[in-house]
């Protein structure tokens, strides 16, 4: 079922999202070579705590931790780990904070140290890609509109779109409807409305978009083993457009 939210709902929905952009901020400068993944773990869920939240992905359907550490070719679920960040990689964050019940999600993709060509343009055009998807994002709009941009920007871009994961509805759950595809026809699936709320989240690849799950059946990698990208965020649909919810707070909403 697709939820409308209220104006009080919507703030505490704005609430969980600054949190969420907060604790990237916090930990981008932190991105660096020989920390590892687990210390970057540690040092956001200790952040998220700190602002009165907590950690949305931790415990959820089972997953052991508070974010998503995915390095390289890892595409999502990413576990942090002692493996320490080398100049040349790529890692997504993908954060979740809950605020009295009302969750922010958003993923981006950083490079560690100068990454090279391939990686960079992933990168660029994963990011693009969201925008893409995010401009179809209005009332009058449906949801298949989002994902038939994405996937339009991404073959013209000659990058590989991972169809087995998708966007979502936000809410008192971090996971609810509507699915939110990352290709498709346009003019398919629900309307959009305002006071709708949903994660965009293109997730690309730089080579062959097949994939496969680790044994320890959570993180979601490429076969080709060639890198991957993901950036997200979590908007609320306006009357003529969306707000983006995990991003820097407006002064008038
Ligand atoms: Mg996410
Ligand atoms: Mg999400």
């Amino acid at each position: 079922m697709i939820t409308i939210k209220s104006p009080r709902e919507i703030e505490l929905l704005r609430i969980a999202g600054n949190v969420v952009y907060k604790t990237h901020k916090y930990l981008e400068p932190m991105i660096k070579e020989g920390i590892t993944t687990a210390e970057l773990n540690r040092l956001g869920e200790e952040f998220i705590r700190k602002q009165g939240c907590t950690p949305s992905f931790k415990g959820c359907e089972g997953y052991p931790y508070a974010i998503c550490m995915s390095v390289n070719s890892e595409v999502v679920h990413g576990f942090p780990s002692n493996y320490k960040l080398k100049n040349g990689d790529i890692i997504t964050l993908d954060i979740g904070a809950c605020w009295k019940g009302y969750h922010g999600d958003s993923a981006w993709t950083y490079a560690v140290g100068e990454v090279d060509d391939e990686k960079k343009f992933l990168m660029e055009h994963t990011k693009e890609s969201l925008f893409k998807g995010l401009e179809q994002v209005k009332p009058g709009q449906r949801i298949g509109d989002i994902g038939h941009a994405v996937e339009e920007y991404a073959l013209a871009h000659n990058l590989g779109v991972v169809k087995e994961l998708c966007g979502h509805g936000v809410g008192t759950e971090v996971h609810e409807d509507p699915e939110v595809l990352n290709y498709g026809p346009g003019g398919t699936g629900p309307k959009i409305k305002e006071g709708m709320v949903i994660a965009v989240e293109p997730m690309l690849t730089a080579g062959n978009p097949d994939i496969y799950l680790h044994d320890n059946d959570w993180t979601v990698d490429t076969i080709d083993g060639r890198p991957s990208a993901h950036y997200e965020h979590t908007v609320v649909v306006t009357k003529d457009g969306y707000e983006i919810l995990t991003g820097e707070l407006k002064k008038n909403g």
